[in-house]
């Protein structure tokens, strides 16, 4: 089986599918790869590095594309490469799909098989595979990095001849996996963190980590199955917005990573809110790409709002793109490992088996995804 790695073409995207360690094994497993020249460039690997692994490097983007039995990447294809995909052939990747229509149809009447990496289950099992949690983990150690930075005051309480200097005040908005990592590296950096998730079993992880849950009653809240949250009634989000407004005026840093999944993130911080903190506190808004927690939050700027620097930063574990690509081609190699038939030299994805149920799209030109083929309809 031939599995072709394209370069990525998605502006600024600086993760690659496909570190050479992976090439190496999934070579060693029997598979011929073929892959496009420059590949790591943005993660630190060199042509040589894959060479050397077994990759075969082409030039071509479409020929890399065209060939492949099996299709690697991070970013969810355009267009015109779609229509380069063989029928027949497996395409994974970030897809985007509650929101790619028109892309989700095209894979489809291409005959491909599309595998959604934001689709594969927050099971034990797929655990592995999950590169939600491995990217955001990622990105919920950007956040602190990037408010740090930006920050007009050091992070950790220090006791100097010249005087004290008091402990930052991080507050955490979204205590899933981007917001775990954040509170722990916040913590590690020495600031003094709050923290606040409206799924109320997040309440004891904050206080494992040595931080402060903020307590807001905001009635039946719960979770879905897959231990998503569920989105809030107005009046919640009122009451949410109420409970946390003294929090974030009397904090330094604000970090939230509040999402809702296949849905817009919430909007929970409000301008009058940013006016309420001290002028240079830090804003970082981690759901910029997916609506924004965080209102006049700009996706890739800083903006100020009344003295308070807003980061809109997007795709923040690209900023880490090294550690990034080796968890995301993990991710990859797990799911092709878990799938692979070894003795018929094949992939086997039966439409039984829960991750594939749910993390294949499309299949033989058909969307077969219940949820995406029910959308909107
Ligand atoms: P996510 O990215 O969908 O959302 C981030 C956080 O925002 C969540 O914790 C969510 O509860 C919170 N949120 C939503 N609306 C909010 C609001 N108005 N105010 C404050 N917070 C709000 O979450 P995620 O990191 O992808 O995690 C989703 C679930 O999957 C969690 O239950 C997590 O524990 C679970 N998970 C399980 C596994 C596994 O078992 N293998 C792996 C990873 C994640």
């Amino acid at each position: 089986m031939r599995i072709g790695v394209p370069k990525e073409t998605w502006p600024g995207e600086l993760r690659t599918a496909l570190v050479p360690a992976n090439a190496k094994k999934l070579i060693r497993a029997g598979f011929e790869i073929v892959a496009e020249s420059g590949l790591g460039q943005g993660a630190g690997f060199s042509d040589h590095d894959y060479t050397e692994a077994g990759v075969k490097l082409q030039s071509n983007h479409q020929s890399v594309v065209a060939d492949a039995d099996l299709v690697l990447r991070v970013r969810k294809p355009s267009a015109s490469e779609v229509g380069w995909l063989r029928r027949g052939a497996i395409q994974v990747s970030f897809l985007d799909p509650f929101n790619e229509r028109a892309l989700v149809d095209a894979l489809a009447e291409q005959g491909v098989t599309a595998i959604s990496m934001e689709m594969i289950p927050r099971s034990t099992r797929a655990q592995k595979m999950d590169a939600l949690s491995s990217q955001d983990n990622l990105a919920g150690y950007v956040t602190v990095i990037q408010a740090a930075y930006h920050s007009i005051k050091a992070f950790p309480m220090m006791m100097t001849p010249s005087g004290t200097i008091r402990p930052c005040r991080v507050f955490v908005i979204g205590v899933g996996v981007a917001g775990l990592q954040a509170i722990a590296t916040a913590k590690r950096l020495g600031a003094r963190v709050e923290a606040f998730d409206t799924r109320p079993v997040t309440a004891e992880q904050v206080r494992s980590l040595g931080a402060k849950f903020v307590e807001i009653d905001l009635g039946e809240v719960g979770q879905t199955e897959q231990g998503y949250a569920k989105a809030l009634t107005e009046e919640q989000i009122a009451l949410q917005k109420e409970g946390q407004k003294k929090v974030i005026a009397e904090s330094d840093v604000v970090i939230t990573t509040a999402k809702l999944f296949g849905r817009p993130a919430p909007r929970i911080v409000s301008r009058d809110m940013l006016e309420a903190m001290q002028p240079g506190s830090v804003v970082v808004d981690m759901a910029v790409e997916t609506g924004g927690n965080v209102e006049g939050a700009v996706l890739d700027q800083v903006t100020e709002i009344g003295g308070v620097k807003v980061i809109g930063q997007g795709n923040l574990p690209s900023q880490v793109s090294r550690n990034a690509s080796e968890m995301y081609s993990n991710n990859l190699v797990n799911l092709i490992e878990e799938f692979w038939d070894v003795d018929n030299k094949q992939m086997v994805l039966d439409p039984e088996d829960e991750i594939i149920r749910l993390a294949v799209i499309t299949r033989a030109g058909e969307i077969v995804n219940e949820t995406i083929r029910n959308l909107n309809t």
